[in-house]
């Protein structure tokens, strides 16, 4: 008996990639744009839909190549319009994927890794220990599957995804390659055509790699800072020991200027009752941020179960980003939404099997998915 031989799972190739692939066969390079679009626009995954095709070249693909995409485990649609997948990614493991529409927009909220390597405090994924990384075939695939979801789209209808953001699970900027090679493709206009500046990448701060996006992409960024200061953002994100605040502005700096068009950094901060929602603290952010291009996206906290953390009253929220407008910050509040259905930032938990052992310091053993 032979053994198996493991397919090319195409979807997850960038054009350059998929014009190498076809040169390895002895074909022709335009064939990787007849495939991105078969593929991304039209969601195709079987070879025989590749009309354009002759039947011979499609008998050969089929022996060595396949287009597979996540395997869809849950979709339900929140009463506010947001629509959440559960994405599974091997036996043991599954992401989620969550679309909010808003009037034109529609923003996908994209996952990197199985969990997170990280341990920020006040963040669900974090808890849930690590897996591993996605590959790209299992990045793109999620915008490949919510895209799939609305088709065949009317005719001048509108786009159901303008906007991708990568602030699901994980850090992104640790699953370098494959989130670039990803990013690449919603960038493509043979694939999703989504305009560079709305494409973000969304980092808790990890300086080398960040510095690394800079020379290879022009997406744009979101940073994660959520306090003003060193000794109060070592408690949220543990990663800020290694590259503490000062060194991660200057980061961000050099990452804008080295854009080829103007744009803004946007800073998240998540708002924790108690713990960075005080005016001393807006006013500490006002001083620390002056002079970075950038805009100011409060998220006020997202409970979850095994979090002692609560979120702040619109009040505070509200005072919170009056100082920093006066200060002459464009700051906005993050509406919550698909919360009735934990599909709100900082609760997606998807399915880990953790390598990690963290989970087991936070997760009661009967809340943990078989
Ligand atoms: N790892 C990346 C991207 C994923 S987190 C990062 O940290 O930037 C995406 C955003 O959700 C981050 O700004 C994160 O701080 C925020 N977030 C995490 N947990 C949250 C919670 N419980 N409530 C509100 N926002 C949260
Ligand atoms: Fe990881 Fe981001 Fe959550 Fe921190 S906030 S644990 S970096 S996913």
């Amino acid at each position: 008996m032979t053994a198996a031989v493991e397919k090319t799972n195409l979807l997850g190739m960038p054009k350059s990639k998929l014009e190498a692939f076809f040169e390895s066969m002895g074909e022709k390079r335009f064939r990787a744009t007849q495939v991105l679009q078969w593929i991304h626009q039209r969601g195709a995954d079987d070879f025989d839909q590749m009309t354009n095709m002759s039947k011979a070249l499609r008998e050969k693909l089929k022996l060595v190549a396949e287009v597979r995409g996540p395997e869809v485990v849950y979709d339900e649609t929140s009463k506010d319009g947001t629509r959440k997948w559960v994405m599974r990614m091997d036996s043991g493991n599954s992401v989620e994927t969550v679309l909010i529409p808003d009037g034109e927009r529609g923003t996908l909220c994209v996952s990197s890794q199985i969990g997170c390597s990280l341990d920020c405090t006040f963040c669900s994924t974090g808890k849930r220990g690590f897996n591993r990384n996605l590959t790209a075939a299992e990045i793109i695939g999620q915008v490949w599957v919510a895209r799939k979801a609305f088709m065949p789209f009317e005719p001048n209808g509108d786009r159901p995804i303008t906007n991708v953001v990568m602030m699901g699970m994980g850090e992104p900027l640790l699953n370098f390659d494959n989130v670039v090679d990803a990013m690449n493709l919603m960038m493509e206009d043979l694939a999703y055509g989504i305009s560079k500046r709305r494409v973000t990448v969304s980092t808790s701060g990890v300086i080398p790699a960040l510095d690394r996006l800079g020379e290879v992409s022009d997406v744009s960024l979101a940073i994660s800072l959520h306090a003003p200061n060193d000794e109060l953002r070592n408690q949220l994100v543990p990663l800020n020991k290694k590259y503490p605040i000062a060194d991660l502005l200057a980061a961000t700096r050099r990452y804008l200027s080295g854009l080829p068009d103007k744009r803004k950094a946007t800073i998240e901060y998540t708002v924790i009752e108690n713990m960075n929602d005080q005016p001393e603290h807006a006013h500490e952010l006002a001083v620390v941020l002056r002079g970075l291009p950038c805009k100011i996206n409060l998220i006020p906290f997202n409970p979850f179960p095994e979090s002692d953390f609560r979120r702040p009253s619109m009040n505070a929220t509200r005072r919170f980003q009056k100082i920093l407008n006066e200060a002459g910050y464009i700051t906005t509040i993050r509406t919550t939404r698909g919360d009735d259905i934990d599909a709100a930032c900082g609760q997606l938990v998807g399915r880990v099997e953790d390598r990690t052992k963290r989970s087991q310091r936070y997760i009661p053993v009967q809340q943990m998915t078989p």
